[in-house]
């Protein structure tokens, strides 16, 4: 009897409509080509799991295995991996379907949870108080951001206490 790999077909199909159904609609029309990691800035971090490596494991149905997966968290929203997608994938919204997936099961990185954090309080998931040196440089301390406007702030944490994350209770 010849060798040959047995695929867990159902493993893949529940993989994929998982991802799917959280959001990455595109992910079957995904041919491997790599354009997308090749631009991704999030790869080039060193978060090698995004764009075409997560899709491969997403399609072998390596789901379950992939939860504590930090990559996903590295994502930058910049979709330049859906301008040059051939196949219109939409790479970004896989990957944030992929955050859902993990979100539900609070899988979350400790990064994950730190930026979140930030993202509350300062409505960006990344911020750093610039005041001295745009002080230093002539400007005016206070960048026109969400982070030293309370309106703004209240905004966001309205809108991120009813939204899924909210529901997580992790604000
Ligand atoms: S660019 Fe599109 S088709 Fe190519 S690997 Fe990325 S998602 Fe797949
Ligand atoms: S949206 Fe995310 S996955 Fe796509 S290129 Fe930007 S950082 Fe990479």
């Amino acid at each position: 009897m010849s060798e040959y790999i047995k695929l867990d077909s159902d493993k893949i199909s529940e993989a994929v409509k998982t991802i799917m159904d959280f959001g990455g609609t595109g992910i079957l029309k995904c041919v491997q080509c790599g354009a997308c990691s090749s631009i991704c800035p999030g790869v080039k971090a060193g978060f090698p799991v995004l764009c075409r490596l997560l899709i491969k494991k997403v399609l072998d149905g390596q789901l379950e295995e992939m939860i504590e997966e930090s990559s996903t968290w590295g994502c930058q929203a910049c979709n330049r991996c859906t301008e040059i997608c051939p196949q219109g994938v939409r790479p970004q919204e896989v990957v944030f379907a992929f955050r859902r997936y993990q979100a539900n099961d609070l899988a979350f990185s400790t990064s994950a949870v730190t930026s979140q954090m930030n993202l509350y309080e300062s409505g960006h998931a990344v911020f750093t108080d610039a005041r001295e040196l745009r002080k230093k440089v002539g400007l005016t301390p206070e960048a026109p951001t969400s982070a030293y406007n309370e309106k703004a702030k209240k905004e966001i944490q309205t809108l991120l206490d009813n939204s899924p994350m909210g529901e997580l209770g992790i604000f």
